[in-house]
């Protein structure tokens, strides 16, 4: 198997076969991700890609989740995104296609093309919108607006692709993790997505965020005000979701289901939120501070 660039994939699908599709990611310009530094975005070669699926056929032909690596390649055309379908079918028939999307990824995708890419195999597209809070979006330069996801994930429902998305907390900053969290939910009570990560901003060494915070001009929200934020995100939130909060950098790990589990883990909340100690706070915070990763 060839693999030319880190491996970054979602927690619950760590047990799919890795495929490289892309090595990279086309933006390589959020503030806080450090992911792909030193490796420009580029397809891999297809020659690569189908000797990869022949060694994973002759071990695994029974394979029915591969994970197409990369920062984004659903960047890829239609017709790059089919043909990487095409060739995973010949030689794994059983398996589905998961991979990162970026939102702008879809601006010049139709309904009907994302549409032909399912039936093609992909399934369980990961977005990690991050946020749906402009000033977050635009601090973080993350390069699409909160307008941008909703237009383009209501095509992903109307194609009838199933997605998921990613919920980074602590992009806001002190002070205003739990109005960011107020405006994401306003924006995800217009949409359906499966799945939902909740995972919280580990600020790395090397990171345009990490200078800001040196320099002043961002100060971190405090272990307490995230847990406040992720509340204020699941009380706000309306529509059915699965949710997966089980990362290193949560305080509170849990999986549950919308709206069935919501008192449950609301309660949950309020406990560790009125009894987060001084002691908590310092260790949460050093454990963060420890990550190399986000
Ligand atoms: S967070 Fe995602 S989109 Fe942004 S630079 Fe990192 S890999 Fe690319």
């Amino acid at each position: 198997m060839h693999y030319n660039s880190p491996i970054v994939r979602p927690q619950t699908d760590a047990n799919d076969l890795f495929i490289e599709l892309t090595v990279g990611c086309t933006h390589n310009s959020c503030t806080f991700c450090n992911f792909y530094d030193g490796y420009p975005f580029r397809v891999a070669d297809w020659k690569q890609i189908e000797e990869d699926l022949q060694e994973a056929a002759a071990v695994y032909p029974h394979t029915t989740k591969v994970w197409a690596t990369g920062g984004n390649p659903f960047a890829l055309s239609v017709d790059k995104l089919k043909r990487f379908a095409d060739l995973t079918k010949e030689y794994l028939p059983e398996a589905r296609i998961g991979t990162y999307a970026r939102v702008n990824d879809l601006y010049h995708k139709s309904a009907e093309e994302i549409h032909i890419l399912h039936e093609a195999g992909y399934d369980n597209i990961v977005l990690g919108i991050e946020s749906a809070d402009d000033d977050v979006l635009s601090h973080v330069k993350k390069g699409y607006t909160a307008e941008d996801i909703l237009r383009e994930c209501k095509k992903l429902e109307e194609a009838g692709m199933p997605y998921r998305i990613i919920y980074l907390g602590g992009l806001a900053g002190a002070g205003n993790g739990e109005e960011s969290a107020r405006r994401t939910a306003a924006v995800l009570n217009q949409l359906h997505p499966y799945y939902m990560f909740l995972t919280t901003v580990a600020i790395l060494p090397g990171t345009k965020l990490h200078q800001e915070m040196l320099d002043g001009t961002f100060k971190e929200e405090t272990e307490l005000e995230r847990l406040k934020e992720f509340r204020r995100l699941i009380q706000d939130m309306k529509n059915p979701i699965g949710v997966f909060s089980a990362t290193s950098t949560d305080v509170l790990a849990f999986t549950a289901h919308f709206p069935e589990d919501k008192d449950k883990v609301l309660k949950k909340f309020d406990k560790a939120i009125s009894t987060f100690s001084a002691e908590d706070e310092a260790y949460f915070n050093a454990r963060r501070h420890a990550m190399r990763s986000v």
